[in-house]
């Protein structure tokens, strides 16, 4: 797979190409994602694939799939097999690497074992509130465990006993020597190891004591013989517990990286807020099309390209920013402008009846598939005497510059003729239910031979030949810029957009749609690009989704957001 957005550099290759010129690690580049399956991907997640995946590809190197899988309570198959399928799906391949942290249990065992007889490791019985106490804080140094003194048989023979199950969760820990003064707190003893009884879902029960994530991550990619650890910038501090703890154990030593994660306006990314939308059904799973994952994306209709193009094209820096939704949407824009085929769907049908069209009489307008793609040719499309046209495109009593349809009005017929608008029928309660209009033959096309002018053109759907099938307009799923953004007393939730789901029921679309597969993307003209929804179409019977309307609609929501 090509990299879209050719060679736009970088921190991070910088530090690369350096790293080759020097022929450090005999010229090999090997990274890896390293994903906890505590959850489903999202978009900030796609990120960091795209690097690490990305940088093995262009510098020719590896790139590995690693389960970080250190919190039984936490995890599930469910997250691992999604995560394989997103990884995929976004069109890398780990080949034959696809890593567990809990392969390696034995052998973090074994280190941590190495670590209590160079004395650099002790077992120690601190309550959880006392060692949080004995810390200290950023102004003041922390103070020496009571237990950082016990002899190295003394540890080997409690950390085994941790092991063997004989003491009670969160009895003891296992701790870093490393400096109870050090200015970055995580330095100061970190706990390596505690005692948890969990069932683990590759592990099930052997294990009782858990590695913490600052002794698996460095070891897991020491063993992987990982070049370029790269992680998001709240690790920076870790680096410094990742050097300790590979220079002690003068194993591989890769070099850690930190980058700025994504953070998306009117989006969430933390997994822990993303659980709490399932859970609590605010959505109808993690891959409700309004959810910013990777499986939501896809439901939704975007391509792994056009995700692909929108995480090369922002880059990787050092400090942190608030990227707009609005330039992901226009990497889809731009891709489905170049390969959806075009379609006329009407979403709120008025009905026109051409007054002057024989009744009975069918014809076929000849349409064009994709006017940036001559080779998609045309197709034919039914006119009749009836047909539906947006409620929207007419008014009764318009203001200037509406160039649509209004009484007297004569406006275009996209493929098809000029009309004038005759007569507005009503209902008894006021209510507009139909629209009749005169056509002109000698336009037929949607030209007038004469040279005549009209400034609107508006699309349509013959009424007989209607397929109707209810078409889901999805907006975002947050009002605000920062969902995060609350009143006093509130949280994120109460930032939730009550309109994120509008379904119009009884859009009337043209007959080739009929057939629609699932998973196949159109544009509606003037609407937006639609998916046939895979989970939901039947044969003969599809149901769209929007992807995204065809110009960005911020102003309206900030407006509308309160
Ligand atoms: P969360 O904080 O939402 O639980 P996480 O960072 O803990 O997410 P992991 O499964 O540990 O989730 O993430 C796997 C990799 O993806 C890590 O290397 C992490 O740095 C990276 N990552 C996570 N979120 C983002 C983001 N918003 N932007 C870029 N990279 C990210
Ligand atoms: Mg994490």
């Amino acid at each position: 797979m090509e990299n879209n957005e050719k060679n736009i550099s970088n921190f991070i290759r910088d530090i690369i190409d350096v790293d080759l010129e020097k022929g450090k690690n005999g010229g090999r580049v090997h990274t890896r994602f390293p994903p906890e399956p505590n959850g489903y991907l999202h978009i900030g997640h796609a990120k960091s694939i795209c690097l690490n995946f990305g940088l093995a590809r262009d510098y020719k190197g590896l790139c590995n799939l690693r389960f970080d899988d250190t919190n039984p309570e936490k995890e599930e198959v469910e997250y691992v097999e999604s995560i394989k399928e997103d990884v995929k799906w976004l069109g890398f391949d780990w080949e034959t690497r696809l890593y567990f942290a809990s392969d390696y249990f034995e052998k973090l065992y074994d280190l941590a074992v190495k670590l209590i007889q160079k004395e650099k490791a002790y077992v120690c019985d601190l309550a959880a509130d006392e060692t949080r106490e004995y810390r200290g804080t950023l102004t003041e140094p922390g103070k020496n465990s009571p237990f950082r003194s016990r002899t190295v048989d003394e540890n080997m023979d409690l950390f085994r006993r941790m092991r063997e199950g004989e003491f009670p969760d969160g009895m003891r820990v296992l701790r870093a020597k490393i400096d109870m003064a050090h200015p970055i707190i995580v330095m100061r003893d970190p706990v390596l190891y505690r005692i948890r009884r969990a069932t683990h879902h590759r592990t099930g029960d052997k294990w009782c004591i858990y590695p913490m994530y600052d002794f698996t991550h460095c070891i897991s990619d020491s063993i992987e013989g990982i070049t370029h650890s790269i992680c998001t910038l709240e690790f920076e501090n870790n680096r410094s517990v990742y050097d300790w703890l590979l220079d002690e154990l003068g194993v591989h030593h890769p070099q850690q990286i930190e980058f700025a994660r994504l953070n998306l306006s009117h989006t969430l990314l933390s997994k822990r807020k993303l659980l709490q939308l399932v859970n609590e059904k605010h959505v109808s799973g993690w891959d409700d099309p309004r959810m910013p994952t990777i499986s939501g994306f896809r439901r939704r209709g975007y391509t792994p390209s056009a995700i692909r193009t929108f995480c090369e094209r922002i880059g990787v820096a050092k400090m942190n920013s608030v990227i707009d939704l609005v330039v992901l949407e226009n990497c889809i824009r731009e891709e489905l402008n170049k390969t959806a085929l075009r379609v006329m769907a009407v979403l709120d049908p008025l009905k026109v009846v051409i007054t002057n069209y024989p009744e009975g009489k069918e014809e076929e307008m000849d349409a064009v598939n994709n006017p940036e793609d001559p080779r998609a040719g045309s197709r034919k499309v039914p006119f009749s005497r009836e047909i539906y046209i947006e409620r929207d495109d007419f008014m009764e009593d318009p203001p200037k510059k509406y160039f649509r349809l209004f009484p007297g009005a004569e406006v275009r017929l996209r493929y098809a003729y000029f009309i004038t608008c005759t007569e507005v029928v009503k209902n008894s309660s006021g209510e507009i239910i139909e629209v009749r209009c005169t056509y002109d033959p000698l336009t037929r096309g949607g030209d007038s031979p004469s040279g005549r002018k009209v400034k609107g053109t508006i699309h349509w759907v013959s009424a007989k030949h209607a397929v109707t099938a209810p078409v889901r307009l999805y907006d975002n799923l947050f009002v605000k810029r920062d969902p995060n953004e609350t009143d006093d007393g509130k949280d994120f939730l109460s930032n939730l957009n009550t309109g994120s789901l509008l379904t119009a029921e009884g859009a009337k679309l043209e007959p080739s749609l009929s057939g629609a597969k699932g998973g196949t993307r159109y544009q509606f003209e003037r609407l937006g690009y639609f998916l046939a929804d895979t989970k939901d179409s039947k044969a003969g019977s599809p149901v769209f989704n929007r992807i995204v309307s065809l110009r960005d609609t911020w102003g309206k929501i900030e407006k509308s957001g309160k």
